[in-house]
């Protein structure tokens, strides 16, 4: 009996029926769904030419925004650690990030200043600006975003000292509330000898104006 009814369904499993469902891309349908659900609350047609793709535009771009959670330091910085006797600062300065606040899901974005005082380790260069998109791309409040970074670096690297200086403008400042277009928000994180001396913070600001 069983094998009766099951023969008829797997009959009908051809390659050209399966095709013919597939008439339009589906990336994520109950994400799509959302979007559209969003598009209708705002006063919008989805089904007009312009959005009959933006659910899935939308679904696929925020999947994308908030990747940084779903990815490890491990994975990131990939083996990128080398033993190395430099032990002078180390700054990398104008990273650019993109995030995403919060409170509105509205973007900031600016620059990152990264600094470091190596204890044995240095790392590649290009794996600091990747730690920075690691969490810059998922929702953010700036001063978190700088501290996060810190401690990673910190946590990876071991090292003697680790500064994180943040500048960035939120568009829900900018296009919303206060609408301040040219105002710039400074955040910093300081570990270490980066703290707990002066001169030291003094010459990586120095190096990262
Ligand atoms: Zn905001």
């Amino acid at each position: 009996m069983i094998q009766d009814t099951l023969t008829p369904i797997q009959t009908t499993l051809q390659p050209s029926s399966l095709k013919l469902q597939v008439k339009d891309e589906v990336y994520d349908p109950e994400f799509e769904a959302l979007v559209e659900e969003l598009l209708v609350r705002v006063g919008e047609d989805p089904r007009r030419d312009g959005l009959q793709r933006t659910p899935l535009r939308v679904a696929k771009s925020m999947d994308f925004l908030t990747s940084g959670f779903s990815s490890s330091l491990e994975e990131v910085v990939n083996n990128a650690i080398f033993e190395d006797s430099a032990d002078e600062m180390v700054v990398v300065k104008d990273i650019e990030f993109y995030s995403l606040c919060e409170h509105h899901m509205l973007p900031f974005f600016g620059k990152a200043h990264v600094g470091y005082l190596p204890n044995g380790k240095i790392i590649g260069l290009s794996k600091i600006a990747r730690i920075v998109d690691a969490f810059a791309r998922r929702l953010q409040v700036q001063e978190r975003l700088t501290n996060q970074v810190a401690d990673a670096i910190t946590d990876v690297l071991d090292a003697h000292g680790v500064a994180v200086v943040t500048e960035a403008s939120h568009f829900c400042m900018m296009m919303r509330g206060v609408q301040k277009q040219n105002s710039s928000t400074v955040t910093g994180a300081m570990r270490g000898t980066f703290k707990e001396d002066a001169r030291t913070r003094a010459e990586f600001m120095q190096l990262t104006r």
